[in-house]
């Protein structure tokens, strides 16, 4: 199996450790139902979690819940309510619509409000190696100059005098010291916790790493995200974990690239935002957004359009159909097959998953197999429609294409 390495921007071959794998997914920013370039990330996230367990491997996937945040605070007060009621609700909406779309369930979903602890124990190991300091105003940053190897993800390098960044999320050309802890202020005191670095809340970058070392050990395999984690937060995680712990963090970065809607980036301050909820209303199934989300792959940027909204839709249902006059002939088709009828339907269902493996194992080329899915499936239809596809041959044709399904999930079958 092959897979394109973020870190050190080439395919390589994947040789895990053993058979486990930690599987690190950045989760979401819980304050506004997600849209569906959040979506992309997390349905390619559980198409290459699915291959992974369909080629004999135990993936443990840790997907972390941002519920404490500076978009969260800001939207609360915003609002008139407070970050937890805020930060609950669209965590429960996001829950919802990622187990609509066919992602299989995380073996955990850290919040960040709820690994204090686990954030404050890392900090101090950076101050006390050296690695961050503290300011006159109590908020803690971490020293970029301090670690040789910080723009090694993204390809960056930070100049000599770098200034410290407040910001929890930046572009490179704003890189510096960025911060870990901000000491209690008086606009977000409500999200204060009393430790032993002093009053205050824990940032962004120090909140993951804690987390998935907590969880999957101080060095894992994956570690996925959207594209526009590559640099700031990736970057500073791989900082802040490499530096408390000494260990190499993490194996394999993977990105998910952009989505954008109608040639344009997603903003939620243009109006330029998509939810699923606006596309199942539209009449769209959450499998068909699914599919949808998958017809690009995952390492080129998706242009979201109706046209290609409605043109997926149409095959997904058109499959479908052809798959339920498949089944029918597989449990009662009178027609009797020869042997060679019999081997032929053999070797159309083994070429279709040869091709799925050798696609999958090239950097998961999921948008190819569908097709394959498809051509298996209406080849088996045009026989029944004629009378011509006895039992056998349809249930061969049906494992096939559920063994590919399972990986898939955008067909009902
Ligand atoms: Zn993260
Ligand atoms: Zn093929």
């Amino acid at each position: 199996m092959k897979l394109f390495n973020t870190y050190g921007r080439r395919k390589e071959k994947f040789a895990p450790s053993g058979k486990n794998i930690g599987f690190y997914t950045c989760g979401p920013t819980v304050y506004a139902p997600p849209h569906i370039g959040n979506y992309r990330t997390y349905v390619w996230e559980d198409v290459i979690r699915r291959y992974l367990e369909c080629s004999g491997y135990r993936v443990k996937h840790i997907m972390n819940i941002t519920d404490l945040d500076d978009i969260v605070l800001k939207e609360a007060k915003k609002k008139k309510t407070s970050w937890k009621a805020l930060s609950q609700k669209y965590g429960k909406i996001f829950l919802k619509e990622k187990r609509m779309l066919g992602c299989l369930e995380a073996y955990k979903y850290p919040r960040a409000s709820a690994h204090i602890g686990e954030m404050v124990k890392v900090a101090q190991k950076l101050l006390r190696k050296g690695y961050a300091y503290e300011d006159e105003k109590g908020d803690i940053y971490f020293d970029i100059s301090k670690f040789s190897e910080y723009g090694r993800l993204s390809n960056f390098k930070p100049s000599k005098k770098a200034k410290k960044v407040s910001k929890q999320d930046y572009w490179q050309y704003d890189a510096g010291d960025f911060l870990l802890w901000r000491g209690c202020n008086n606009k977000y005191a409500e999200a204060c916790w009393n430790t032993a670095i002093g009053v205050g809340t824990p940032a962004w970058n120090l909140e993951c790493p804690a987390m998935s070392m907590k969880y999957l050990g101080e060095e894992f395999e994956i570690h996925m995200g959207g594209t526009d984690n590559v640099f700031s937060h990736h970057e500073n995680e791989i900082a802040v974990a490499k530096c408390a712990s000494g260990k190499k963090f993490v194996r394999y970065w993977m990105h998910v690239k952009h989505l954008l809607l109608n040639g344009k980036k997603m903003s939620k301050s243009k109006g330029n935002v998509i939810v699923l909820e606006d596309l199942l209303r539209k009449g769209y199934s959450a499998r068909e957004v699914r599919a949808a989300l998958l017809s690009v792959h995952y390492r080129r940027r998706m242009n979201f359009t109706f046209a290609r909204m409605e043109r997926i839709a149409k095959y997904v249902r058109s499959v479908e159909s052809a798959i339920k006059i498949v089944k029918k002939a597989a449990q009662s088709s009178k027609y009797a097959e020869s042997d060679a009828q019999i081997i032929g339907a053999i070797k159309m269902g083994k070429h279709a998953l040869e091709c799925f493996k050798y696609n999958m194992d090239n950097d998961f080329n999921a948008p190819h197999i569908l097709h394959h899915c498809c051509n298996l499936i209406c080849w088996a239809q045009e026989r029944a429609k004629r009378k011509r596809l006895g039992k056998k041959s349809a249930q061969i044709v049906l494992r096939s294409v559920r063994e590919i399904n399972s990986v898939l999930n955008v067909l009902e079958i």
